[in-house]
């Protein structure tokens, strides 16, 4: 579609009154590019998947979600003309996990077992839940039923609808919404404790366990040995902040930085850093993640120290060397979550 024509179709959604939003998102930017070797890389917007071609089929990474995965699916059709024979999951979430299921027919589903707890349903009493990423959902209740009818949802919410809405009623109850926008994600049919190697035309893939942490509990790193090749997802990124307030409300930002200080220390081994989130990368560009929790929570601490409140700091603390990072204006909250993970008890 020309840029033109998108104008025309955006003036006419807003005469019907239909949000443009929801055209920008029928355009995501998709490529498939080449890493190393059989080793590619394949990008919706700014989510990005790894995938290794082999003779007897494919290794993929996240699927993403349903549009990316029927488009990635046809593609690799197209290039490669073998089925994909392992879907491995980093985890749960559904930003990177969703759109499985076109591949269902050839290949294998493998997570952390910790992927399973995630996505169990929780009671059906669940009320809606007044913390974490979508706690906004309870704003949004104007009838006061205890549920998110259609009607009601706005923002990321809306957005997700159909990724909440696991029973297919049109309405999102508290189990639904504490549980997260996963309905499109297939659940793993092979689990693994620590960690796993999945071989297949005489290649390896390993699957490693990133333990305990605020992130999630499901984290797999996944890495390409002979390709000295690693697919890291969400817990650490490249030039791009940490996502707005860290999931601060789970805690455990020890075990992060923990996570992050041995990552470090392994993607020394390693040529080629491929990040759910940023740019193609390496080793160093895990240190200056690195480097910028440091930063944060030197910046935090200190406010805290001088006894300034949290207002100030949100509004004050200014980290000029990442200010070309994408994210940057979501500092403000990553402050609120450093000032969480340093005082809550
Ligand atoms: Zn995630």
């Amino acid at each position: 579609m020309t840029i033109n024509r998108i104008f025309a179709l955006s003036g006419l959604l807003l005469i019907l009154g239909i949000p443009t939003s929801s055209i920008a998102q029928e355009e995501p930017t998709r490529s498939i590019t080449q890493i190393t070797g059989d080793l590619y890389r394949g990008q919706n917007n700014n989510h990005f998947t790894v995938f290794l071609v082999t003779e007897e089929g494919i290794i993929l990474t996240d699927p993403i979600n349903p549009g990316f995965s029927a488009w990635l699916k046809s593609e690799l059709d197209t290039r490669f003309d073998v089925p994909v024979k392992y879907v491995l999951y980093s985890h749960h979430h559904g930003d990177h996990g969703s759109g499985g299921d076109v591949f269902a027919e050839t290949a294998t589903f493998v997570g952390h077992e910790n992927m399973l707890t995630h996505m169990a349903m929780p009671p059906e009493s669940t009320p809606l839940p007044l913390e974490g990423q979508y706690a906004i959902a309870a704003t949004m209740d104007a009838n006061d039923n205890g549920l998110i009818e259609m009607n009601e949802a706005s923002g990321a919410v809306l957005a997700n609808f159909v990724g909440f809405d696991e029973n297919e009623d049109g309405v999102l109850n508290g189990a639904e919404v504490l549980r997260g926008p996963i309905s499109q994600v297939r659940e793993p049919e092979l689990t693994y404790a620590t960690n796993m190697v999945i071989s297949l035309g005489g290649k390896d893939v390993e699957m490693t366990w990133v333990g305990e942490m605020n992130h999630s509990s499901d984290m797999s790193v996944i890495t390409f040995p002979e390709e000295k090749a690693m697919h890291i997802v969400d817990f650490v990124t490249f030039q791009r902040l940490p996502y707005r307030e860290m999931d601060f409300e789970n805690k455990m930002f020890d075990e992060w930085m923990t996570a992050i200080n041995h990552w470090e220390t392994v993607s020394k081994d390693y040529d080629f850093i491929s990040p759910g989130h940023g740019p193609l990368g390496g080793a160093s560009d895990v240190t200056e993640w690195r480097e910028y929790f440091d930063q944060l929570q030197a910046a935090v601490s200190e406010g805290i120290a001088t006894g300034q409140s949290l207002e100030e700091m949100r509004e004050n603390i200014a980290l000029p060397d990442y200010s070309d990072w994408s994210g940057y204006s979501w500092l403000h909250e990553n402050v609120l979550g450093m000032y969480h993970f340093l005082t809550d008890e």
